[in-house]
């Protein structure tokens, strides 16, 4: 067992293990760690190449392929072939439903506001799944380069990304074997990599212009103290470099007088112009001309052309740099340094109209698709004790949450937070006219809280007799510099409110601290294992409950064949959560939802042309 010593303190580790920085990117993702001569350097296992493709394949066995070899199903398996799962991690099918048509994969339209579910063959994934998937070659293969096993890593993210999608992350990399030391955001690690923020007596505000295959985004930080402050974000996550390759392909199309619904239709032909545009584009950033020949089709592009084309986009880009500085209550002037991240800033133009608008030379010396995995090694090796350079804030040791459902354990602050902090959360009720709500606090790593500490419990009385679903009880802790964590619920359509104060180190021994976190590290796979399958039971029981009180309600807008096989997709809908199997729950609790949504259109229906008789309408 691998033997780990935190100082509670500054929140180190101890020196000998190497902990790795991963960039889980939406098209590809990478790993860096740093080397014996104390420099950041990114791993390129056995020439298999430094980026990963993050795409997951299953094949008939339900095997998953990550990377270059799952990029090769994109057009022979579609269905079967995950990409760009980072959209959809810590998100509802209705925060993704109007993208939809850019997955080729089955997503699970269950129409209501829990996460994400993605069909391949028949087993249903989350992208948590999916980006432990992605997670796991990388660990695998820093492990085979690295010749030693990596335990420990430190994940970046968007600025923008919410708690949700940041606790998906943290819960990924937890199922991949990992345990997450941090999750960082991806301009603070870019900074890092330039050396910006490493000396806690610099002041610096920066802006960090990020364009990629697929999305775009821009972050204004400030640096003071060795800290790392989001002023504001703003970007496009359907704008990148994707969108100029596309440009290129329909001024071919158009050139060589050909449809593009007659190119669209032959999917090889389409997918080799669209390869052939990507390389155009790429040529285009050292050379002035393309000249090349796909079959009949002439593949001819000029550098000034290709910039007409791109021109609109460019300046939608610029645009939200400049949304962001008045955000952030900025001007140009107020930037010091701009950075640029992302493949696609290796465009001239790109980099032009960033300098143009900022008035200063971008940095863009580091390769700007590995940036930001460079500064995750660095940020990694921080946190691993190894540098003293860095001033290190007071962070609190465990993570602190409360209980949800089927026993959840629900992080609020997450272990390694520097205190002060102070983070919150939205709750609602599961039970229709539930007027009480208890709020348990624990502190811990595993994922169920029995195994955590029970720090406190009350009761947040006199919430206001309302359907489930419809009370929002917001939920706050506030961890101050001494280590006091006052946690406060309150709910907000009545004003009910409830607070208490906790000592959380009280009774807390070095020991006590190493073992909780030896005991999630050893755990971790079957407590993420058990939260998926509490959550797929919390979903199927609520839906259940939702079914079963539907056609009680509005039985004389059903007919009767109608009822008795709602009841048996309910009956199945029992059985399977019966047996305590993840797959089949979702399956079942899917057939149900997708029978009856229709019934409920039409109760909709109903209730309005009641509404609406003996109206005069105008
Ligand atoms: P990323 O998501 O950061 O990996 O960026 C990938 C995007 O960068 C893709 O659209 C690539 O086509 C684009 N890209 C990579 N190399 C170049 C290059 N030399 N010139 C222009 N775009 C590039």
């Amino acid at each position: 067992m691998a033997k780990i010593s935190i100082n509670l303190a500054t929140g180190s580790l101890q020196k000998e293990e190497i902990i790795v920085g991963i960039d889980l990117g939406t098209t590809n993702s990478l790993v860096a760690f740093i080397n014996p001569e104390k420099n950041p350097q990114v791993i390129n296992d056995a020439g298999k190449g430094i980026l990963v493709p993050s795409v997951v394949y299953f094949n008939q066995q339900s095997d998953a392929i990550v990377g270059n070899e799952a990029k090769e199903f994109l057009t022979t398996d579609p269905a079967n072939t995950i990409f760009s799962v980072k959209r959809l991690l810590g998100r509802s099918y209705k925060d993704v439903a109007e993208h939809k048509e850019i997955f080729s994969y089955k997503i699970i339209d269950d129409d209501t506001d829990s996460l994400v579910k993605i069909q391949a063959g028949n087993r249903f994934y989350t992208p948590i799944e999916l980006s432990a998937e992605i997670l796991k070659e990388l660990k695998a293969r820093a492990e085979h380069a690295l010749k030693t096993p990596v335990n420990r890593a430190v994940i970046t993210v968007p600025a923008y990304f919410n708690d949700s999608q940041r606790q998906a992350t943290r819960d990924a990399g937890k199922l991949a074997g990992l345990d997450v030391m941090r999750i960082v955001n991806e301009p603070t690690a870019a900074s890092l990599a330039y050396g910006i923020g490493l000396d806690p007596t610099q002041q610096k505000t920066i802006a960090v212009y990020d364009l990629g295959g697929g999305t775009f985004d821009v972050s204004i930080l400030q640096i003071q103290n060795g800290i790392f402050e989001v002023l504001a974000t703003n970007g496009n996550t359907y704008l990148g470099g994707d969108d100029f390759d596309r440009a290129i392909l329909n001024y071919w199309i158009e050139k060589n007088s050909l449809s593009f619904t007659m190119v669209a239709e032959d999917n090889i032909l389409m997918q080799t112009l669209r390869l052939k545009a990507e390389s155009a584009k790429k040529a285009l950033s050292t050379q002035n001309l393309f000249n090349e020949q796909v079959g009949e089709i002439w593949c001819t592009i000029d550098k000034q052309t290709f910039e007409q084309l791109i021109s609109e986009k460019v300046q939608e880009t610029i645009t939200a740099c400049k949304n962001a500085l008045v955000d952030a209550g900025l001007t140009v002037k107020d930037i010091d340094e701009v950075i640029l991240v992302g493949g696609s800033t290796r465009t001239p133009f790109v980099k032009q109209a960033v300098e143009n608008f900022f008035g200063k030379m971008p940095q863009d010396n580091i390769n700007p698709d590995e940036v930001v995995a460079l500064g995750a090694a660095i940020q990694a090796d921080v946190l691993a004790g190894n540098r003293s350079d860095i001033l290190l804030l007071d962070v609190t040791p465990l993570s602190l949450g409360i209980e949800t459902m089927g026993g959840l354990m629900d992080v609020i602050i997450a272990r390694n937070s520097k205190v002060p902090t102070k983070a919150g959360r939205q709750y609602t009720t599961s039970l229709d006219g539930q007027i009480n709500m208890k709020i348990s606090v624990y502190q811990g790593e595993r994922d169920l809280v029995k195994e955590n500490r029970k720090l406190a419990e009350f009761d947040l009385k006199g919430i206001p007799a309302m359907p489930a679903g419809l009370p929002k009880v917001d939920i706050n802790f506030l961890l101050n510099a001494d280590g006091i964590l006052t946690v406060q619920a309150i709910e907000l359509r009545s004003g009910v409110k409830q607070e208490i104060e906790i000592t959380p180190s009280y009774g807390l021994s070095d020991d006590t601290v190493e073992k909780m976190l030896i005991d999630s590290i050893t755990h971790a796979k079957s407590d993420v294992e058990q939260r998926m399958l509490i959550e797929a039971r919390s979903e199927g029981e609520q839906l259940l409950y939702t079914a079963e009180r539907f056609i009680e309600k509005h039985a004389e807008h059903l007919t009767e064949v109608e009822i008795s096989e709602t009841k048996v997709h309910i009956e199945g809908l029992k059985t399977a959560l019966a047996a305590q199997e993840k797959d089949t729950i979702l399956k079942k609790a899917d057939d149900l939802n997708e029978f009856t949504r229709p019934f409920a259109e039409r109760v909709m229906d109903a209730a309005i042309s009641t509404a609406m008789k003996g109206k005069k309408i105008d």
